[in-house]
């Protein structure tokens, strides 16, 4: 089993159907750190993983807030975007422990910004510009997360 899986994602409609693979592969709960460079993708996965567990409506960054609920189909979902976090221990007073200790799905965009204060991520995923396209590189950290990125990567090559 590998624990690392690198892969072209063509256009956004691709991001998407990405998200959605993490979605089914994690069945709807892990932690999830999504790096990149503003603009590499990292919401419009999130999209795709929201999307593929039944949420309608729009997703957008939470910056400001540094974490939007989702409760869908009976799957929690929590976005992070820790962007805005000037010092990881912050990450208290919106008590981010507790949200890991849930049964939840956890997207957690910037997760350097909250080093040392974060849980190991069940996957660890980097988005880099390949224009017109995007580079994903997914890094395995737990038991589950190794069996999750097999997951995806059957869904992804079987089309
Ligand atoms: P981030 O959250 O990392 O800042 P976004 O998800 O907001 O980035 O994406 C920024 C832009 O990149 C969006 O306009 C989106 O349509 C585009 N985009 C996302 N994924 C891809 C892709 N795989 N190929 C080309 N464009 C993409
Ligand atoms: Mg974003």
């Amino acid at each position: 089993m590998q624990g690392r899986y690198e892969l072209l994602i063509e256009n956004e409609e691709a991001m998407v159907a990405l998200g959605g693979y993490l979605a089914e592969a994690l069945g709807g709960k892990g932690i999830v750190f999504l790096h990149g460079d503003l603009g590499a993708g990292k919401t419009t996965f999130s999209r795709g993983v929201l999307r593929y567990l039944g949420h309608q409506g729009a997703v957008k960054s939470p910056t400001y807030t540094l974490v939007e609920p989702y409760e869908v189909n009976g799957h929690k979902v929590y976005h992070f975007d820790l962007y805005r976090l000037a010092d990881p221990e912050e990450l208290e007073f919106i008590g981010g422990r507790d949200y890991f200790n849930e049964v939840a799905l956890c997207l957690v965009e910037w997760p350097s910004r909250g080093q040392g204060e974060l849980p190991e991520a069940d996957l660890d995923i980097t988005f880099d510009y390949d224009l017109p396209g995007r580079k994903a590189t997914i890094i395995a950290g737990t038991e589950a997360g190794k069996k999750a990125l097999n997951k995806i990567r059957s869904l992804q090559e079987g089309g």
